[in-house]
């Protein structure tokens, strides 16, 4: 299913198949929470905007519109007519960050929705029942995400048991997706590496993991406030143990000097909904730099927001409109600017991806890493 096509120091040129297509990567996953991204973007301008994969919530599908009537509806592909793949994330995140009074057992966690506060029981079982009715083409094993920082014996117990926890992620998921009725029996599911900031743990349970010989790996639990080096220094400490034939995903990172800083440690796949919300803010990024869009240095500017983009929002229209949007408080700004950043982070990988075909990654790397994340 993951063919490593190319590699260049410790990054990966590589090809991932799955039931809604093949992927390239190194890829960015364009993050539609609730089936939809922020931003009034549709999965018809997904297509536009060379996205390659869609993710989505399992959290928030469960309470809204909640995953059996996605399952009446024909499953996620057909409910939001996105017919290329699509990543599910197991709700873990979003019960650990959103989720009011948790009271975490062996069984799972018992939590109070952040919509009415109405009691709900999530395990390793639940998790993979909503995601196999979802039925998305990569599900992500349940786990806790421990809070930032943690203490030693905390991050141990818990990584401990989310290594618990994916065993029974991954018997729940081959029995859902074995019924005559299942959504996408080619759902595969993906292991969580956790341990927070401790480099013996995260090790100790990358091996634990590895050994539920799973189709992908996942390193979660970073870039949840600590400094950017020791989220470096983990995945460094972690991507030894990781299997070199299956891809590799580190959830929620991020700029896109963290993004190409990753690839050069071997990480392949990315999610983060950093480009979207700066993009609604009016903090874009193009390929000289980071601008505010809101700038009153811009009111007069005839330009596209990157000349160098070709994206469909620069094909056609100036800066100086954006922001006049912006100040007027009109939704197009928000919709233009989402459609931009997110453009630039399908690009960005696509060029990360050319460069490893060409083996210039590193010179890549040492003249865009630093510039993309300044402002200008
Ligand atoms: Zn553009």
């Amino acid at each position: 299913m993951f063919k490593l096509l190319k590699t260049e120091g410790a990054a990966r040129r590589g090809e991932f198949s799955c039931p809604h297509g093949t992927v390239q990567t190194p890829v960015f996953m364009n993050v539609g929470t609730q089936a939809a991204i922020k931003g009034a973007l549709s999965a018809e301008d997904l297509e536009h905007i060379g996205t390659q994969v869609e993710l989505s919530n399992t959290y928030h599908l469960h309470l809204r519109p909640g995953d059996e009537v996605v399952k009446k509806m024909g499953g996620l592909h057909k409910f939001m007519t996105w017919q290329g793949p699509i990543l599910t994330d197991s709700g873990g995140f979003q019960v650990f960050s959103l989720a009011g009074l948790r009271k975490i057992k062996e069984e799972g966690v018992t939590f109070a929705s952040h919509l009415d506060g109405h009691k709900i029981f999530m395990g390793p079982e639940e998790s993979m029942r909503i995601q196999s009715n979802l039925g998305s083409d990569i599900a992500m094993a349940f786990d806790e995400c421990v809070e930032n920082p943690a203490t030693y014996p905390y991050a141990k117990a818990s990584c401990e048991r989310t290594a618990r926890w994916l065993a029974r992620c991954k018997e729940a998921l081959v029995k859902y997706n074995a019924e005559p009725d299942a959504v996408n029996p080619g759902q595969q599911l993906w292991g969580i590496n956790q341990g927070a900031t401790f480099k013996d743990l995260r090790i100790w349970h990358m091996q634990e993991i590895a050994k539920l010989d799973l189709p992908g790996y996942a390193i979660g639990g970073l870039a949840v406030g600590e400094p950017t080096e020791v989220m470096y220094d983990i995945i460094e400490a972690v991507e030894p143990y990781m299997p070199k034939d299956r891809p590799r995903y580190l959830m929620g990172v991020g700029t896109p000097s963290n993004i190409i800083e990753s690839v050069a440690r071997g990480v392949d796949f990315f999610d983060c909904v950093m480009p979207a919300r700066n993009a609604r803010h009016g903090k874009l990024f193009t390929w000289q730099g980071a601008l505010n869009m809101k700038n009153a240095k811009y009111t007069y500017d005839d330009s596209p927001i990157d000349p160098q983009c070709d994206c469909p929002v620069c094909r056609r229209y100036s800066r100086a409109y954006i922001r006049h949007l912006f100040k007027a408080e009109e939704m197009l700004a928000m919709r233009l600017s989402v459609m931009h950043n997110l453009y630039f982070y399908n690009k960005l990988t696509e060029k990360i991806r050319d460069a490893l075909d060409e083996g210039t990654f590193s010179e890549f790397r040492a003249e865009y890493s630093r510039k993309l994340d300044e402002k200008i």
